[in-house]
C-alpha cells in the first residue's frame, strides 16, 4: 500500500468532517495554554478552516516534527498514558489533517525573535520559512479532502456541517469559560465569548436567554471527584439527547455511563421520549480515567465508573428536587424582574382541599414532576409536606387574551394556558383509549388527500401500522400522497390533513425511538397539533368543559411535553402583594 493511502486511511479515523478538524486544532490551542482562540471558516469549513491562538507556540525547529505522525510533545513514556492532563496525546492530528488538505502552520514562541511557517500539501511536507508572526499559533487548513473525493461526498449540507462546528465551539466555550472564543464565517462572528469565567453568559449564547435563565445549577464534590454545570428543569425538554453534554477533565465525551446517570436522575419526571438539556463538567484525578480508547478521543473509560455514575446521578437529582414542578408567580416575576426563582406549592393546599369537603381523589397523588420517595430525601418523607399534584375543583372566571383561562381555586388564582391544557386533556384521553385498545374511529365522509415531501412520506410510511392502532386509517394514494379515510373520534372536528402532517413534521433525522416511545410520541404530536390554539376564542361552555377535563387528568399541571399548563397565584402571594401580610 502506498504510504499516502495508508496515511489517508489513518486520517479517516481522526478527521471525518470539518468539525473534527476544528476540534483537533482547538484542543491543540487549549493544550498550549491559549487565553484566546479565534476560528474562521469559509464554506462551512470545506474551503477554509483557520484557528489562531495566543498559546505557547511551537519552536521553529520542532515544526517539522509536529506534522509527522506519532509526533507529540505531550507524552514522554508509556506510563504517561495513564495520567494524561492534556487533550492531545496521540500526535496524529496535524499529520492526519496535512495528508488530506493544504495545511499551513505559522507559529512563534515567546522567546523567538520571529515566527516560522511550514506548509504540508496532501501529506508532502514543505520547507520551513521564516515569517513575522505574533506569539502563538495560526493553523490554516484549505481545501479539506481535496485529494480524497470519496470523503468529500460524505459531507453533509453546509448548514449541517456548520452547525456541527457551531455546536463544538459553544460546548468548548462553556467548558473553558476563562478562554476567549470567537467563531466567524467571513466577517460575521456567530459566537463570541468574553473569557471572563461566567458560564451563565455563555449558556445564553448556547441556548438563548430564556432557556439559559431556567437552567438549574449543579455543584457537587465527593472524594476528589468534582461536578459542576447546568441541567434543565423538568419543564424544559428536547425530543433527543443532543443537548446533553459531558466534559470529563476538559474533554468532551460522548456515550459514557454518565448519560445514563443523568437520565436516571430524571426518571419518572419526564414524558417518555423527552430528554433533558445538560452541560456538566466532571473533574477527576487523571489516573481515574483512561482517555486512550477512541481515535477521536470522544470516549473515556473510568477506573471506577460507579463513583462517577453515582455522583452525577445524586447531584443532578438533588438539583431537580430542589425545584418545584409547578411555577408559581413569585412577586418579583410579576414585575418582570430578572429573577426566575420558582417557589414550591404551599403544603396547606391539600388540607384546604379536605376542609372544603371536596372529593380528594388527588390529594395523595404524587405530582408528575415529583420523584418517588427515597429514604435519603428525608424532607419529603411526611405526606403533608408533599406538593400537591392534581388540581382542585376550580371556579371558572373567564378567558383572557383568547389564550388563557382564569379560574379561582381554594388557594388563590389560576391562570391556565388553554393550548397546553387541551394538549394534556387530549393526550390522556387518547392514551387511555389506546391502553384499553378501544380507540373509536370515525370514517370521513370525504377522505382527505395529503401530499408530502419524499422524506416525510418515508417517515409516514414507517408509522402507518402504529397509526392504525390509534384509529387513523391512512392509505397510500399515488407517489408521496396519502388518503386519510378515518380519524380517531376524539379528533372528529379537526383537520385530517393537519393531523397527518403533524406526525411527520419536526421529526428529527436520527430519531429512532423504541416502539413504546414511538406511540407516546405520535400521540403527543397529534394532540399538540390538534389542541385549541392560543388566540382562539372559546365559548363559556367550551371553557368550562376544558377546565373539567383538565381536573380529571392524572397530570393536569403539565402538557405532554412537560411545559406547565397553569400558573398559580396563591392567596399568600396576593396578600403580600397588596401589603396585607408580611410587609408593613
Ligand atoms: P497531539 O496534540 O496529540 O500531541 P497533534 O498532531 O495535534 O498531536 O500536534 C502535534 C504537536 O504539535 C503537539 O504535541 C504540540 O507540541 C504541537 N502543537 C500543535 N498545535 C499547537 C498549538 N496550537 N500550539 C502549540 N503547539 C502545538
Ligand atoms: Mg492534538
Amino acid at each position: 500500500m502506498p504510504p499516502e493511502v495508508a496515511s489517508q486511511i489513518a486520517a479517516g479515523e481522526v478527521v471525518e468532517r470539518p468539525a473534527s478538524v476544528v476540534k483537533e486544532l482547538l484542543e491543540n490551542a487549549l493544550d498550549a495554554g491559549a487565553k484566546s482562540v479565534t476560528v474562521n471558516i469559509a464554506a462551512a469549513g470545506r474551503i477554509l478552516i483557520q484557528v489562531a491562538d495566543d498559546g505557547a507556540g511551537i519552536p521553529a525547529d520542532e515544526l517539522t516534527l509536529a506534522v509527522e505522525r506519532h509526533a507529540t510533545s505531550k507524552l514522554v513514556s508509556a506510563d504517561d498514558l495513564f495520567r494524561i492532563a492534556t487533550l492531545g496525546f496521540r500526535g496524529e492530528a496535524l499529520a492526519s489533517i496535512g495528508s488530506v488538505s493544504r495545511l499551513a502552520i505559522t507559529s512563534r514562541t515567546g522567546d523567538a525573535p520571529a515566527g516560522a511557517r511550514l506548509r504540508v500539501e496532501g501529506g508532502i511536507i514543505g520547507r520551513l520559512e521564516k515569517v513575522g508572526s505574533p506569539v502563538g499559533t495560526l493553523v490554516s487548513v484549505e481545501g479539506l479532502f481535496y485529494n480524497v473525493p470519496a470523503r468529500l461526498k460524505f459531507l453533509k449540507q453546509d448548514m449541517t456541517e456548520r452547525r456541527a462546528i457551531d455546536t463544538l465551539l459553544t460546548r468548548y466555550a462553556l467548558a473553558y469559560p476563562q478562554v476567549r472564543f470567537k467563531l466567524s464565517e467571513g466577517n460575521t462572528p456567530s459566537l463570541q465569548t468574553s473569557g471572563d469565567g461566567d458560564r451563565r453568559a455563555i449558556l445564553a449564547a448556547l441556548y438563548g436567554v430564556d432557556t439559559a435563565r431556567q437552567m438549574l445549577d449543579v455543584v457537587a464534590e465527593e472524594d476528589g471527584f468534582k461536578l459542576s454545570g447546568f441541567i434543565s428543569p423538568t419543564a424544559l425538554t428536547r425530543s433527543n439527547r443532543k443537548e446533553i453534554t459531558f466534559f470529563v477533565n476538559g474533554r468532551w465525551v460522548q456515550d459514557t455511563p454518565l448519560n445514563a446517570a443523568l437520565l436516571q436522575a430524571y426518571h419518572t419526571l419526564l414524558m417518555v421520549g423527552r430528554y433533558p438539556l445538560a452541560a456538566l463538567f466532571l473533574e477527576v484525578p487523571p489516573e481515574e480515567v483512561d482517555v486512550n480508547v477512541h481515535p477521536a478521543k470522544a470516549e473515556v473509560r473510568f477506573r471506577n465508573s460507579d463513583k462517577a455514575f453515582s455522583l452525577v446521578q445524586r447531584a443532578t437529582r438533588r438539583a431537580l428536587l430542589a425545584y418545584a414542578p409547578v411555577p408559581q408567580v413569585a412577586p418579583q416575576n410579576l414585575w418582570g424582574s430578572a429573577s426566575s426563582q420558582l417557589r414550591t406549592i404551599d403544603p396547606v393546599w391539600s388540607l384546604a382541599h379536605h376542609e372544603l369537603g371536596v372529593d380528594s381523589r388527588e390529594s395523595t397523588v404524587i405530582p408528575p414532576g415529583t420523584p418517588p420517595l427515597t429514604t435519603d430525601d428525608s424532607r419529603l418523607t411526611t405526606p403533608e409536606t408533599l406538593p400537591h399534584s392534581g388540581v382542585p375543583l376550580l371556579r371558572l372566571i373567564g378567558q383572557i387574551g383568547a389564550t388563557y383561562l382564569v379560574a379561582e381555586g381554594p388557594d388563590g388564582l389560576y391562570l391556565i394556558d388553554q393550548h397546553a391544557a387541551h394538549e394534556r386533556v387530549l393526550f390522556e384521553k387518547l392514551m387511555s383509549q389506546h391502553e384499553q385498545k378501544a380507540i373509536p374511529s370515525q370514517a370521513l365522509l370525504t377522505p382527505a388527500v395529503v401530499h408530502l415531501a419524499p422524506t416525510n412520506a418515508k417517515l409516514l410510511e414507517d408509522q402507518l401500522p402504529v397509526l392504525q392502532h390509534f384509529g387513523f386509517h391512512v392509505e397510500a394514494f399515488g407517489q408521496n400522497s396519502y388518503q386519510v379515510r378515518a380519524m380517531p373520534a376524539l379528533f372528529a372536528n379537526s383537520d385530517p390533513a393537519a393531523a397527518l402532517r403533524a406526525l411527520v413534521e419536526d421529526f428529527e433525522e436520527d430519531e429512532a425511538p423504541l416502539q413504546n416511545e414511538l406511540e407516546a410520541k405520535i400521540a403527543g404530536r397529534v394532540c399538540k397539533r390538534l389542541a385549541v390554539k392560543a388566540g382562539q376564542v372559546l365559548s363559556p361552555d367550551e371553557q368550562r368543559a376544558l377546565l373539567n377535563d383538565l381536573e380529571a387528568c392524572d397530570s393536569p399541571r403539565t402538557c405532554p411535553h412537560g411545559r406547565p399548563t397553569m400558573i398559580h397565584l396563591s392567596v399568600d402571594t396576593l396578600e403580600r402583594q397588596f401589603g396585607r401580610k408580611g410587609a408593613r
